[in-house]
């Protein structure tokens, strides 16, 4: 049995594309992992978890629920658009919400499992951005706004990095070479798989004299892929091959 991961779908009603892809993907490809790992951006944004009711985030909530109840774990990271999916979340769905970073073992290797923005070093004004939007004061004043108030700053939000992006050199957006060596570095050299920054591929990183592996999970915004992992090692699967 294989080990499913998956990140950056960013799921939302009006891409009606990538939804029907991880519909399909719940109720085919994941059914028969022995686990599910979503390592962030789920949603394209994600608002407060009292916007479960919405039609949209309903229907994903029940299809995750549909696949945990079938016997397979899920397991969900939270990325930058959706960091503060929450317990009710969770509750609803059946997820299990696991930190950024998570170190666990997997068919007897050590596997860091994470987002992947926290190795953008070198956008040192997101790291920033990244700082302040995490703290309990930041997210206090999100949640204080009503729900149609706070939908409307996320889209501001996203306007601008989306013009930012633009602008920004494409090397700055990607992980930085030193802090991935220096978080295989602390983690003891595991094989590492991150999302964030859809450019999938795989590296392989020499590290005090540790080569390790490191898998960059695709987006689903065309398609999309996942990463299967058995006792053998991982491959990149496209959905349209599987
Ligand atoms: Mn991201």
């Amino acid at each position: 049995m294989s080990t499913l991961f998956i990140s950056d779908l960013h799921l939302c009603a009006d891409r009606p594309q990538g939804s029907r892809a991880f519909f399909g993907f719940l109720e085919r490809e994941a059914r028969g992992a022995d686990a599910l790992y979503i390592l962030g951006d789920l949603f394209e944004y994600w608002v407060g978890d009292d916007d479960l009711d919405d039609a949209f985030n309903a229907a994903v909530v029940s299809a995750l629920g549909r696949l945990v109840a079938g016997g397979v774990p899920v397991y969900l990271m939270h990325g930058n658009r959706d960091f503060v999916i929450g317990d009710a979340f969770a509750r609803a769905s059946g997820v299990t919400l696991l930190p950024d970073p998570t170190l666990l073992m997997l068919h007897g290797q050590a596997v860091l499992l994470m987002h992947g923005d926290t190795l953008c070093t070198l956008d040192v004004e997101y790291q920033a951005f990244r700082r302040e939007a995490r703290s309990q004061v930041w997210i206090g004043n999100l949640m204080r706004q009503p729900l149609a108030q706070r939908k409307a700053a996320v889209e501001a939000l996203r306007r601008k990095s989306e013009q930012e992006k633009r602008v920004k050199p494409a090397e700055i957006m990607d992980v930085a070479p030193s802090e991935v060596d220096a978080v295989l570095r602390r983690y003891n050299y595991p094989r590492l798989i991150h999302g964030h920054t859809h450019r999938p591929a795989r590296h392989v990183h020499l590290v005090d004299g540790h080569a390790c592996e490191r898998w960059v999970l695709a987006d689903w915004y065309q398609g999309g892929s996942y990463l299967a992992c058995d006792t053998g090692g991982c491959c990149a699967v496209s959905l349209n091959e599987s």
